[in-house]
């Protein structure tokens, strides 16, 4: 059976890198977690140097290019703990991390700098985290996120669901997962009803960036979810070198919505430590944006977002299609024609 690879030697051995990289990529591998499962070698086409799948796994020397603006702390998770193992910056939802492992690791990860290295929640700490739950009814629903929720084992996620359930308030359960596109045979039946519970909705949000992860494999994983009647949500994000192109990131959406999955957020790239060669400029996004609108279903779009620096949390960043102008509205349509549009 295949392994995981988690070394430069072993990335070098795969001939996923050069032999000219493996000092700077020694480097880089004590700053941060690597990991790429034989599902995702397999993906990657080793004879193209600018392979999308590649670039989104695979160590680079860039990483040690870091900018004054990046941060460890991109979105500001930490300003909104309350208690170990929950960011409540919403009023009306929190996201419960049970673990900082996941099965590959992306290179742009806005939380590299725990990724891997600390340590999963304890069992104290999950009672103290249930309990701020349970304490708080304005708590609608509950986000698994870290690292990957579905890395951990089916007992364990059925245990946190069926606590979860028992919470009156608690409503929705929504696991944020890359699990489908690295490992889909870890998308057991049984993993799948252990997510679920009577009485509340379960949501899966599936984080995929290129079309090629969407293989066929993937597809059967994510067809499980939803012909169990576990909706999917897609995110996304924007990747110079990945899915900065107008046709891939229109067959990305496309390959999302053949799999019952609703495109829901693409996200500007945080400003992780040792990312800028793998982020666009936002006028780029908004560009993309306005291919996308004018071109596919509009079940193929998904909302722009960026989330702003020091935990302020996300919005929605354009591109904007209605400006005032004195007193009428100009309103831009799909193939960008300006219309007048009367004030109420
Ligand atoms: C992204 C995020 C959410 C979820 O936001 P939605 O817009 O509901 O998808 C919730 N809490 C935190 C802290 C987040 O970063
Ligand atoms: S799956 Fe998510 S949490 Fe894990 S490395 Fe990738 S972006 Fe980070």
């Amino acid at each position: 059976m295949k392994r995981t690879l988690r070394t430069p030697a072993a990335l070098v051995g795969a001939e996923l890198a050069p032999v000219s990289q493996y000092p700077a990529l020694e480097r880089v591998a004590a700053r941060y977690a690597v990991a790429i499962t034989p599902t995702v070698v397999d993906l990657i086409d080793p004879a193209d140097p600018a392979d999308p799948i590649a670039r989104q796994f695979v160590p680079d020397e860039a990483e040690l290019d870091e900018r004054a603006d990046e941060r460890d702390d991109p979105i500001g998770d930490d300003a909104h703990s309350p208690v170990a193992g929950i960011v409540h910056r919403y009023p009306d939802r929190v996201l419960l991390k049970l673990t900082h492992i996941c099965a590959t690791y992306c290179r742009f990860c806005f939380r590299r700098e725990t990724v891997g290295r600390a340590p999963a929640l304890s069992r104290e700490a999950l009672e103290s985290a249930l309990r701020y739950i349970a304490q708080h009814r304005e708590i609608w629903e509950v986000i698994f996120s870290g690292g990957d929720p579905l890395v951990l084992s089916d007992r364990r996620l059925r245990a946190v669901v069926a606590r979860l359930a028992a919470i009156e308030h608690v409503r929705i359960i929504r696991l944020h997962t890359r699990l489908p596109v690295v490992d889909p045979a870890r998308i057991t039946p049984a993993l799948v009803r252990a997510v679920q519970a009577a009485g509340k909705a379960t949501y899966v949000v599936l984080h995929a960036n290129h079309p090629r992860e969407l293989s066929p494999a993937t597809r059967a994983a994510c067809a499980r979810f939803v012909d169990a009647g576990v909706p999917m949500l897609s995110q996304s994000v924007l990747l110079r070198g990945v899915n900065d192109d107008p046709e891939t990131l229109g067959e990305l959406m496309r390959a999302f919505v053949e799999c019952r999955i609703k495109p829901y957020y693409l996200h500007h790239a945080d400003l992780a430590r040792g990312t800028a060669h793998l982020r666009t400029t936002i006028e780029d996004g908004q560009e993309l944006m306005r291919h996308l609108r004018g071109r596919y279903s509009g079940l193929c779009q998904p909302t722009y977002v960026l989330d702003i620096p020091c935990g302020h949390g996300k919005s929605p960043i354009g591109p904007n299609y209605l400006r005032r102008d004195g007193k009428r509205y100009r309103i831009t349509d799909y193939t960008g024609r300006r219309h007048a549009y009367p004030p109420a």
